[in-house]
């Protein structure tokens, strides 16, 4: 039967997430050779039934609600929508004043920071975060916290895959009110879950949506870890959100911790090749078919205040946009009685400061898909959004940073069995290098479009 979610195993545009297990026991989930969580199915013992469900739990299914028909689920009617970050009752920057979370966090701290608050308010039992794990060489993963457990053992950002598979069996099984964090498309899926499912609708209480550039396989963590010293084989842990005094807050301080425990020194993300967000490498193909980067579907959505006012803080300060009335009010509550230290923002600025994922979400993969299209492959159906010509030079780049999605899982893999760094590093940078200047055709357009100018300035005043 051809059913929409064998569609996205099938064609790689699967995310990992569990939804789908969680539905059905036969689909099943594991990291794949490049260390990307996907979904398989086991099609001996097809079960219609709970197929259809999972196909409704999935994402990228074509049968699951879209993000903006989830808000006009779970969010006020009333409340205004902007096309960007999706419903919103308030936009704040800032950073958290109570110690020690900003310290503990990855920028302003206020994901763990609401995390805390939720469970000290007693709104919920349990909070379900991702947080590191240091078993079977898998580095971070979602972990259940009780009352009597720290929130500050949660990770700070996790440029690393994780998956809900287990998660939502734990919700299911066990009684309470629960918190978790989610990257968007995750959030989605628990939403999705929640129109379903009444148990885990009443069980999850809140979701707190990460922002999300895109998600990386594991190998993200094994580069950065080889170029400070430690072999992928050999890593205990890393740190990606390490904070840089003096230096720009965009500047990510990394580190490793070897398997006996021996620490590299601190390198600023930008000296490490990798270190720029917008190559893309390791992305899941299935981030390129998302057009949600805030998580529009999450009660707040937390992320880095990467704005002119904020980016020299090294500190580091969140954007934060809120859709939750409770969690509204215990924000204002906390910046009266000094806790937080936040300012209300224009939704513009929240827009500002994700606009280069917002563009490759949004235009490049109208893009992406129109070019999988006129190959008549299958691609996911995502909303319709408006857009003018998008210009050559853009296009040859989304062609580029597909280019470099797909070789750096391929690249990698060669290089750790041949146990040869720099044969990776080569390798793409062949291909990053092209995204740093501007084609050939561009520079010649370029060239006579400045040679016209004044030849035209010329013949204007002639003919005047
Ligand atoms: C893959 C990824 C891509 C991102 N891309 C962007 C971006 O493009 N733009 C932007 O502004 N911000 C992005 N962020 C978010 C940003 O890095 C910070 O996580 C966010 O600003 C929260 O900061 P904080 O100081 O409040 O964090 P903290 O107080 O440290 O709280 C972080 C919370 O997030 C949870 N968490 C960490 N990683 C994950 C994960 N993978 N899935 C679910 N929960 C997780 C932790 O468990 C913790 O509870 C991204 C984060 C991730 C993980």
């Amino acid at each position: 039967m051809n059913y929409s979610i064998f569609n996205v195993i099938k064609n790689d545009y699967c995310i990992g997430c569990g939804a789908c297990v969680f539905a059905d026991k036969d689909f099943s989930v594991q990291l794949d050779e490049y260390g990307m969580y996907k979904a398989e199915y086991d099609h001996s013992k097809i079960n219609d039934n709970n197929i259809e469900l999972a196909e409704k739990y999935c994402p990228f299914s074509d049968n699951s609600l879209d993000e903006d028909k989830i808000a006009e689920i779970f969010f006020e009617k009333e409340l205004p929508k902007n096309e960007n970050i999706g419903k919103n009752i308030k936009c704040f920057a800032g950073y958290v004043i109570e110690k020690p979370f900003r310290e503990k966090g990855s920028s302003g701290g206020f994901g763990k920071w609401m995390l805390y608050k939720l469970m000290e308010k007693n709104k919920v039992d349990y909070v379900i975060q991702v947080a590191e794990e240091n078993k079977n060489d898998i580095l971070f993963s979602y972990k259940v916290f009780s009352k009597n457990e720290n929130i500050l053992e949660g990770s700070k950002s996790a440029y690393y895959p994780v998956t809900l598979n287990g998660i939502l069996d734990f919700i299911k099984e066990n009684k309470g009110s629960y918190a978790i964090t989610a990257l968007p498309c995750f959030s989605k899926a628990i939403r999705n879950i929640c129109v379903h499912d009444n148990v885990i609708s009443q069980r999850i209480k809140y979701i707190i949506g990460i922002v999300c550039g895109h998600l990386k396989s594991t190998a993200f963590a094994e580069l950065f870890a080889w170029q400070l010293g430690i072999t992928p084989d050999n890593i205990k842990s890393i740190e990606f959100r390490d904070k840089l005094d003096g230096l720009r807050s965009n500047e990510k301080g990394v580190y490793a911790v070897n398997k006996i425990g021996e620490k590299t020194i601190v390198r600023s993300s930008k000296m490490l090749f990798g270190g720029n967000w917008g190559y893309g490498l390791f992305k899941y193909k299935a981030c390129d078919y998302c057009d949600d980067v805030v998580g529009e579907t999450a009660d707040a959505s937390i992320g880095d205040a990467w704005l002119e006012e904020y980016i020299n803080d090294s500190g580091g300060n969140n954007i934060v946009i809120i859709r939750n009335r409770e969690i509204y009010q215990i924000i204002n509550e906390a910046i009266e009685n000094g806790t937080l230290n936040f300012k209300p923002i224009d939704v513009e600025k929240v827009v500002k400061s994700q606009e280069g994922g917002l563009r490759n979400r949004r235009e490049g993969l109208q893009y992406r898909s129109l070019r999988q299209k006129r190959k008549w492959k299958w691609v996911p159906v995502k909303r319709n959004f408006k857009f003018s010509k998008i210009r050559h030079e853009r296009k040859r780049l989304y062609r580029l940073r597909e280019k470099i999605r797909k070789k750096s899982h391929k690249y990698f893999l060669i290089a750790k069995k041949e146990k040869d760094l720099q044969y990776f590093v080569n390798k793409m940078q062949k291909i990053t290098n092209k995204t740093e200047r501007p084609s050939l055709l561009y520079r010649i357009e370029n060239k006579l479009y400045l040679g016209w100018q004044p030849i035209k300035k010329q013949l204007l005043k002639l003919l005047s």
